[in-house]
């Protein structure tokens, strides 16, 4: 059975990340999306709220799975038996990044094989930290979440 995993921070999720798994969903049998969590890094919505969200918004999409996550994404992929890790591409520079962590999880799992998939031109430019900032000063941040995530962050800054 082909199994992967997508992790993120998803704080929120966007319709880049929402595109990713629509488009990879149906290459698995399936997909698990795992909500990471780090004490290192700080989250505009909880742990259990991302997770909530994610799996409000992926409900619908056949063959995905939201699941939370503490700890090192390998174990986590061998927790559920996955063989890939997909991470989106946006623009160069995010390659970078993703270039240390893919050869990090290879060196410590190779087993595991960690796919970077390209985000769509029309959400090349969606990142939760920008659509944060938006919906923080009052912008229209519709065009690039969910509903359910709208309703979140209008709830967070109302
Ligand atoms: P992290 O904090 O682990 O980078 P993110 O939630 O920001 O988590 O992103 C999870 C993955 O989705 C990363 O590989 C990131 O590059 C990718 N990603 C983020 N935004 C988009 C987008 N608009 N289109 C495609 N992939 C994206």
């Amino acid at each position: 059975m082909s199994v992967a995993i997508y992790p993120g921070s998803f704080d929120p999720l966007t319709n880049g990340h929402f595109d990713i798994v629509k488009r990879f969903a149906g290459h698995f049998e399936k997909l698990y999306l795992v909500v990471a969590n780090s004490s290192k890094k700080s989250y505009l919505f909880s742990h259990d709220e991302r997770v909530a969200l994610a799996k409000d918004v992926l409900s619908s999409v056949d063959g995905v799975e939201v699941v939370g996550w503490q700890g090192l994404t390998i174990d986590c992929a061998r927790k559920y038996k996955a063989t890939a890790i997909l991470r989106g591409v946006r623009a160069i520079s995010d390659f970078d990044y993703e270039f240390s962590i893919a050869h990090t999880h290879t060196q410590l799992a190779p087993e595991i094989e960690t796919f970077l998939v390209l985000a769509s031109p029309q959400h090349s430019f969606v990142a939760s930290n920008l659509v944060k900032e938006v919906a923080r000063n009052g912008g229209d941040v519709s065009s690039f979440v969910p509903k359910p995530i709208l309703t979140a962050l209008n709830q967070k800054f109302s």
